[in-house]
């Protein structure tokens, strides 16, 4: 098993197949333009493969896709099916804003996808429109239902609450998950390097979220999924479904986390300086092994976010391209 420097074991591997994004969600990417990896520093799909093959021998047991966002790059359907196909892997996962999912659907299906986790943070479509700047609800209800259609299950929904935004959409998106079948994960609005105005007055906590549904659906506390998940879950005690919440601001579980891996696309001199992105780079038995040769130079093995809240910092470098 591949464990970090705290010894905390790796099982779960996430995978930024872009740093690219068609939304521009006011509590991730708040500025209109970003200066954007260059896409010669990008692994190949050849390249992430045989470093998932890897990561899968030395017991990563579950990979998840994300970006960005991840279906902005093309053919992504490809690299699904190569890993779809490694065996020993027991779960491959694709995290996205839904908007391009109709139309690719039925590629990743047929690739070997089989669960999903899409980001809605609420159903009114101005709202929606003013939360993502570029987003039209109607292509992600209509990517939710394509996936509903095409079998993949469970289908998980995410919505970042952030109060005076969303928080009124916490029952409306739950009684939507109800009704259709998703598994409703709310997450705690948090700062992501300071761009996107964070104050803890925007917070609103998972107790609050717990308290507000629990009071029109009664819940009961079933804990984290394998003891490791970021979402605390709970089942409607009327047996329709479940919920999750992820407090990652109130209840940091950082400590428990088996999924701290993110294979992408940066100078791992960039993760070396930063004791905490450090402190995650697995043992040096994988640092040795020759994967790709070169490729452990390409790449970035973070801390969730880490990368990101320095992309994210409105520098005057992220803002360059946008003047
Ligand atoms: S939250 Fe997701 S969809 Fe929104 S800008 Fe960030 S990566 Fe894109």
């Amino acid at each position: 098993m591949l464990v970090d420097a705290y010894k905390r074991p790796i099982r779960d591997l996430r995978i930024s197949v872009t740093d690219r994004c068609n939304f521009r969600c006011t509590y991730c990417m708040p500025l209109d333009e970003y200066e954007w990896i260059d896409k010669k520093e990008i692994l190949t799909f050849e390249e992430i493969t045989r470093l998932a093959r890897l990561f899968v021998q030395f017991g990563v047991e579950k990979i998840r896709l994300t970006g960005g966002e991840p279906l902005v790059r093309q053919d992504l359907a490809v690299l699904v099916k190569k890993l779809s196909a490694l065996g020993g892997l027991e779960d491959l996962c694709l995290t996205t804003n839904g908007a391009l999912l109709a139309e690719k659907i039925e590629s990743l299906s047929q690739a070997g996808l089989r669960r999903v986790n899409i980001s809605i943070d609420t159903l009114d479509a101005k709202k929606f429109k003013r939360m993502t700047k570029r987003g039209d609800l109607n292509k992600v209800l209509e990517g939710i239902f394509a996936a509903k259609k095409a079998g993949l299950a469970p289908i998980k929904l995410n919505a970042v609450i952030e109060r005076g935004v969303n928080d009124d959409d916490i029952l409306p998106l739950v009684e939507f998950s109800r009704e259709h079948g998703f598994a409703m994960r709310f997450i705690e609005y948090m700062d992501v390097g300071n761009s996107n105005n964070w104050t803890s007055a925007k917070l609103v906590s998972k107790k609050e979220i717990i308290e507000k549904i629990a009071e029109r659906y009664p819940l009961k506390e079933v804990g984290r999924d394998r003891g490791s998940a970021p979402s605390v879950d709970y089942e409607f005690v009327d047996g329709r479904g479940d919920i999750g919440v992820i407090a990652s601001v109130t209840e940091p579980f950082c400590s428990s986390c088996t999924r701290r891996l993110s294979l992408a696309y940066f100078p791992r001199s960039d993760m070396t300086s930063s004791p905490v992105c450090a402190a995650a780079l697995p043992t040096k038995r994988f640092r040795n092994s020759s994967a790709i040769p070169g490729a452990a130079e390409r790449i970035a093995i973070r801390r969730n976010g880490s990368r990101r809240s320095k992309r994210r910092t409105t520098t005057p470098r992220a803002i360059k391209k946008s003047k």
